[in-house]
């Protein structure tokens, strides 16, 4: 990017290490010119960047994971800086972050799992996959989370790519996990789990489902786990859909039917689907012990141990932020003043991660647009006090560790999950 001598220096803070931050950091390095620059400094409340790659895409899924090549790239320029380790509203208030800098980004994402509001959701055995997909993916705040795995029935809730991706790493032979990043506690559970019949279950028809066709396409290509759709279910949806069904539902409807026909396998394993299925209450005295179900035959209880609920996600709060309905209260990305937001925590959660980059574009080219001379009034480094940050170096570190740690092994990272040995791995060793 060419640079004028006499171009205007923008200070720009994105807050969250996450795609949509790095799709943030890109878009305004794209739209640096002869009079106009920016030095970027992202803000990450964990150890590690990445957000979602690191710890929520599935760790089956690794091709969805070389995303962080592109983010990596978008770090290694000089103009950007990375402040991991660091809470903004805790450590730092987010006005102070305002005062700093010409702009600051909300790329906080939506963290916390939306609940059923059922009776029994308390329950030891209930879990949110906000909870369960950061404790297979050794996110550092949930490793000790109990995740009973010892009765031989799960039911996941809900009927989109998470729930999908929750079902299908409780029904996988644990071995094929081996070659992935699968946080080794987990691996370990995965190994000694009894759980052999996984449930999903969609409150409405198949012609409904938020499942995408590729996840669903990929299914009857599991080698050890038998997937189970009813036929008469899937074609009762082809005929609600009608002539002319939208051009995603009909892509859905056709994977759906293709597994409804797949020859039958002798698995130990099985998936099976089930739509129309309203939760109602989750039974169970001290832990989950079923699931009352409202359908169009009656209500149906399946018996289980474990329930996990993936019905959605809202955005943890920022003091200083707005928020309403789980997200910042915004216009088209500008919250107020010189702050913006974007991803996650803007739109709420959808999309697939490439739906950030166009949306962060489009934030940024309005950011700019504001933006009219740069204020020189420091930068985030004047806020830290005693905060142990790991910088873009020390990020290099633990990356090359955990992938070093991993080859042994053919899996593309050992993950380290402790906040202790991460900040061991960055060279922040306390003697
Ligand atoms: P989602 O796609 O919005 O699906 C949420 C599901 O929860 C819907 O089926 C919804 O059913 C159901 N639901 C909501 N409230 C419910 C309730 N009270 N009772 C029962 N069911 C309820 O959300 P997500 O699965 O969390 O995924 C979030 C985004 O990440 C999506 O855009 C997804 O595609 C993306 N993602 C992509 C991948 C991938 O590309 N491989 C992987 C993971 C996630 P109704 O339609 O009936 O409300």
């Amino acid at each position: 990017m060419s640079k004028g001598v006499d171009s205007l220096k923008f200070r720009v803070a994105i807050v969250g290490a996450g795609p949509a931050g790095y799709f943030a950091a890109q878009a305004l390095q794209n739209l640096a010119n002869d009079d106009r620059t920016f030095e970027i400094d992202m803000i990450e409340r964990l150890p590690t960047p990445w957000g979602l790659v690191r710890s929520g895409v599935a760790p089956d899924h690794p091709k969805i994971k070389t995303v962080s090549k592109v983010f990596e790239k978008i770090a290694s320029q000089e103009s950007f800086r990375l402040f991991a380790n660091v809470e903004i509203g805790n450590d730092i208030a987010i006005a102070q972050l305002q005062e700093k800098y010409d702009a600051v980004i909300i790329a906080t994402g939506s963290s916390l799992g939306k609940t059923l509001g059922i009776p029994g959701e308390g329950l030891r055995g209930s879990l949110s996959a906000a909870t369960f997909v950061p404790w297979y993916n050794a996110h550092p705040d949930f490793v000790g989370v109990d995740t009973p795995l010892d009765s031989d029935t799960a039911v996941v809730i809900g009927a989109g790519n998470v729930a999908m991706d929750v079902a299908r790493m409780l029904a996988l032979e644990p071995s094929e996990l081996d070659p992935t990043d699968t946080a080794d506690h987990a691996l370990d559970a995965f190994k000694k789990s009894n759980i052999r019949k996984v449930y999903i279950s969609a409150r409405r028809g198949p012609e409904h489902a938020a499942f995408t066709s590729p996840e669903l396409r990929e299914l009857p290509k599991l080698e050890h786990t038998n997937v189970v759709m009813q036929k008469g279910d899937i074609e009762a949806a082809i005929v609600r859909a009608g002539d002319a069904p939208e051009k995603d539902v009909k892509s859905n409807l056709d994977a759906m039917l293709l597994i409804a026909e797949n020859p039958k396998t002798e698995n130990d394993r099985t998936m099976e689907f089930l739509f129309q299925h309203t939760p109602q209450q989750i039974l169970g005295t001290d832990r989950v012990e079923g699931v009352v179900y409202s359908t169009p035959n009656g209500d149906v209880t399946i018996k289980c141990g474990l329930v996990i609920t993936a019905i959605g996600y809202h955005a943890h709060g920022i003091e200083g932020v707005p928020y309403e309905n789980g997200k910042v209260v915004n216009t088209d990305g500008h919250v107020n003043g010189n702050l913006y937001v974007v991803g996650w925590a803007k739109r709420g959660p959808s999309g697939v991660i490439g739906t950030n980059k166009s949306d962060a574009a489009a934030v940024m080219q309005l950011l700019v647009e504001d933006l009219k001379s740069p204020k020189n009034a420091g930068d985030i480094s004047e806020l830290l006090t005693d905060q142990v940050v790991v910088t873009q170096k020390h990020w290099q570190k633990i990356n090359e560790a955990e992938v070093e740690a991993g080859e042994p092994y053919g899996k593309p990272r050992k993950k380290s999950v402790l906040r202790e040995d991460l900040l061991n791995l960055a060279g922040h060793a306390k003697n």
